[in-house]
């Protein structure tokens, strides 16, 4: 029955296969080949849900291996260690001011707010600079030390999203690259709505195959395990108990950030058709190589005239440098 409703050419480019594993978000157990290899050339099956068109891994990791995984070896893995160098300070210093100025109109004196998966704190830092005190949490014991011991940061402590409970009653939490790494997105969706006032905000930020810039088929990660697009996080935001309020994509990383509200009445969106995605996908499946950096990049400052001109400083002193910089041209 799904598989009429994709035309023969697009199946012969992407073939339908049953998967190791139901998808997450709907039940469906069909899906689309759309990827066979990670960036890096090694073997990694990724599919596009014939039942909604959310696209994953297959097989998912069992939650016990993503415990594993994230209380450690990501790091080592994927950013160069366990230890924060003082470029990543500059680098994750600019992506933090960028997404304090994206949310800041939501911001209001005395609001509660939770940075969840906040890593070395980065963000709930740059708050902290701009006046609005947030909390993190993050099951990295490595980024939890340095969030505390060398941001100052007292409020990021070590946790799981499955372990956040309602009375903790936040106005806002933010979900900053962390759902598309968590094998059950659903399940943490829904705890992350009970932990928010009524009308709290969950606003988010997930790489997406989205953007037609993107070289897609040399995005797949084995830490991504699974790609959003505003449809798919419509039916998820409903199915947990929000509603999607807007999303965008960010022009100058590409990626897509998105706000939920906690709704009181979630609506029940129609599941998406994946003929339309699978011909985008099929359109696009080689492109311009993919922009990295951007954030440097494109930053209004001059970075490598700033990190050449300091002096041997503290991390927590080159971060306040930074911040005091952007935020005074405000
Ligand atoms: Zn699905």
């Amino acid at each position: 029955m799904i598989a009429l409703t994709v035309s023969p050419p697009i199946r012969r480019a992407f073939p339908l296969l049953r998967s190791e594993g139901s998808c997450r978000l709907c039940g469906a157990e069909e899906g689309y080949l759309i990827g066979e290899r990670d960036r890096k050339g090694r073997p990694l099956r990724t599919i596009l849900c014939a039942g909604c068109t959310l696209i994953r891994t297959d097989p998912l990791p069992s939650p016990d291996e993503e415990r594993r995984f994230y209380e450690g070896l990501y790091r080592e893995r994927y950013k160069g260690g366990s230890r924060t160098r003082r470029r990543h300070c500059i680098r994750e210093t600019l992506n933090a001011l960028r997404r304090h100025e994206r949310l800041s109109c939501l911001l209001f004196p005395g609001i509660r707010m939770l940075d969840v998966g906040c890593g070395p704190g980065f963000f709930p830092f740059v708050l902290a600079m701009a006046g609005y005190p947030c909390s993190g949490i993050e099951p990295d014991p490595a980024c939890v030390r340095f969030a505390r011991e060398e941001l100052g940061l007292s409020s990021v402590r070590r946790g799981r999203v499955e372990e956040l409970d309602e009375r903790e009653a936040y106005d806002l939490i933010t979900l900053h690259h962390v759902l598309e790494h968590l094998c059950d997105p659903l399940l943490a969706l829904t705890v992350l709505r009970r932990a928010l006032k009524p009308g709290g905000r969950l606003v988010l930020e997930v790489p997406t195959l989205a953007d037609p810039r993107k070289p897609w088929p040399q995005a797949f990660h084995r830490a991504h395990l699974f790609w959003w697009d505003e449809a798919t996080l419509r039916l998820a935001a409903a199915r947990s108990g929000f509603t999607l309020r807007r999303s965008t994509i960010e022009p100058d990383t590409g990626h897509l950030a998105a706000e939920l509200v906690a709704a009181e009445v979630p609506g029940s969106p129609a599941l998406p058709s994946p003929e339309p995605l699978l011909e985008r996908l099929a359109s696009t499946a080689s492109h311009a190589p993919a922009r990295k950096k951007a954030a440097l990049r494109r930053s209004s400052l001059r970075v490598g005239e700033f990190f050449a001109s300091l002096r041997p400083v503290s991390r927590r002193r080159l971060c306040e440098r930074l911040c005091a910089l952007h935020l005074a041209r405000d």
